[in-house]
């Protein structure tokens, strides 16, 4: 097992991880029909491409699914390999889907037999503890079913007799695919939370004017206090009319002074953020431009990216700032604050009310952000365009390769690299900048993670 073990996610978001949906890999050799198979699956024409060895197709890798379950489908036909002779090829090809994916979908050609390469296809999958789905394609009638029976003495179990082309038995191949991934746990969310109002922390440390702030924004006769049973004994959150929207802001009871005279102004700021920020989808860090940022502003603003939440950065007591003060906060800006630079900004004042409207759309921006997805076909192509431009650095002597991309999940969106060896972090950041660039993702953290084999 050992030689084809996964060195499984660098950077993997903290908390609520999500599983990624299962990767099977269609793997055997040329003309064997993967292509037909893999658009006959994912019910497109586009992606049909001549099945020669060499002959890169435009992506590897797409959203699937089968009786409602989601799964990431990768044709392995277009990875090239520099290994010469047919039988070494594919068996290199399948050794890499063995390593990355989640099921194999092997794929013969029922009306030919089983070859060389199949034989060496069926040595390297036997090796790993993969599950192995074995589909018999080209079974149009009856004769080749028979034929078909031969494929048992692989040893990689039942033949499944399909007809790519014609969609002739694929249900009951998928069947046996979905059957065959591991199971996942059940995800731990709380239903009514989740379907409730956006949540916001609003955070920084004290004196910045939070207390200010959530006066400003909630004209006190429309908050709503909602008392959250079974959390921090004297955890509040207050619904809010914001910008024709109602927002849950949670735990005020710790920001509102009535309530934080009980616990002192430290203890909030130190404890109260991070349970704040478990509960949030998007933070506003509150900074007081009066004074130079602080260590502890910037504190904040690590932790809500460490929680992996939406950000926006808010400057509150805009009306105090002059010339020279605002000189000096934009150079604070640029030197604490590049690490976050894709975050939204709002110049406020809590005292005068200034550019509070701006509030809204600056986190409706970050939700967006942290809930944003991008297909698997899209950003494969995508991938395949930025490597060519700019391939990853050679590393002892050796050029790692993407062989595809996924995204696991969003709120953030995580993305995983499967690779046949290390990236650097600057190549992480490369592409990091790209997608923001490409994509968007704005106000949102954006976590890349590998699977690699060294
Ligand atoms: P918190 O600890 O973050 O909740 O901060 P508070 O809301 O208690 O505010 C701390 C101090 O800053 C108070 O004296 C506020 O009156 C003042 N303050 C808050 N917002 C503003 C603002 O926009 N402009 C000015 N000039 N002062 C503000």
């Amino acid at each position: 097992m050992s030689e084809f073990d996964v060195t499984d996610v660098v950077d993997a978001p903290e908390g609520e991880e999500e599983t990624p949906v299962p990767v099977v890999a269609v793997v055997g050799r040329p003309n064997v029909g993967k292509s037909s198979l893999v658009n006959r699956i994912i019910r497109r024409r586009e992606a049909v491409v001549e099945d020669v060895p060499g002959v890169t197709r435009d992506r590897v890798a797409y959203d699937a699914e089968w009786q409602d379950i989601p799964f990431t489908l990768v044709d392995t036909g277009g990875w090239e390999t520099s290994v010469s002779g047919l039988a070494a090829m594919v068996a290199r090809q399948a050794e890499y889907a063995a390593q990355t994916a989640d099921v194999v979908l092997f794929v013969v050609d029922a009306t030919v037999g089983i070859t060389d390469a199949d034989a060496a296809v069926t040595r390297v999958l036997r090796k790993t503890n993969k599950p192995v789905v074995l589909a018999a394609n080209k079974v149009d009638g009856q004769m080749q079913e028979s034929d078909a029976l031969e494929l048992w003495n692989l040893g990689v179990g039942e033949p499944y007799t399909i007809s790519a082309l014609h969609g002739r038995g694929t249900g009951d191949l998928l069947d046996a695919v979905v059957e065959a991934f591991p199971e996942k746990p059940e995800p731990v969310i709380d239903q009514d939370e989740e379907a409730g109002p956006p949540r916001i922390a609003l955070v920084g440390r004290p004196n910045v004017g939070k207390s200010s702030l959530l006066n400003r924004v909630a004209e006190e006769d429309r908050v709503v206090v909602d008392s959250v049973a079974g959390t921090t004994r004297d955890s509040v959150d207050e619904l809010i009319d914001l910008g024709g929207k109602t927002w849950k802001f949670i735990d005020t009871a710790g920001i509102r002074r009535r309530y934080r005279a009980l616990q002192g102004a430290d203890y909030y700021a130190t404890m109260r953020t991070g349970q704040a920020l478990e509960r949030a989808e998007v933070a506003v860090v509150l900074m007081d431009v009066s004074e130079p940022l602080a260590e502890q502003d910037i504190r904040v603003v690590e932790q809500v990216v460490e929680a992996g939440r939406g950000l926006v950065l808010a400057f509150n007591k805009w009306d105090v700032l002059d010339d020279e003060r605002r000189y000096y906060l934009e150079k604070e800006i640029d030197r604490q604050l590049s690490r976050v630079s894709w975050a939204p900004r709002v110049n406020v004042s809590a005292l005068t009310g200034r550019h509070m409207e701006k509030l809204v759309p600056a986190i409706e921006t970050s939700l967006a952000g942290w809930n944003q997805r991008i297909s698997t076909g899209q950003l494969n192509n995508w991938i395949k365009e930025l490597v060519a431009a700019t391939p990853p650095p050679v590393r002892g002597g050796k050029q790692p390769k993407i062989l595809f991309a996924t995204q696991a999940g969003a709120r953030p969106p995580h993305f995983i690299l499967f690779t046949t060896g290390f990236l650097e972090d600057n190549y992480r950041r490369f592409i990091e900048r790209r997608l923001r660039e490409d994509f968007g993702f704005e106000g949102s953290p954006v976590h890349i993670s590998m699977r690699i084999r060294e």
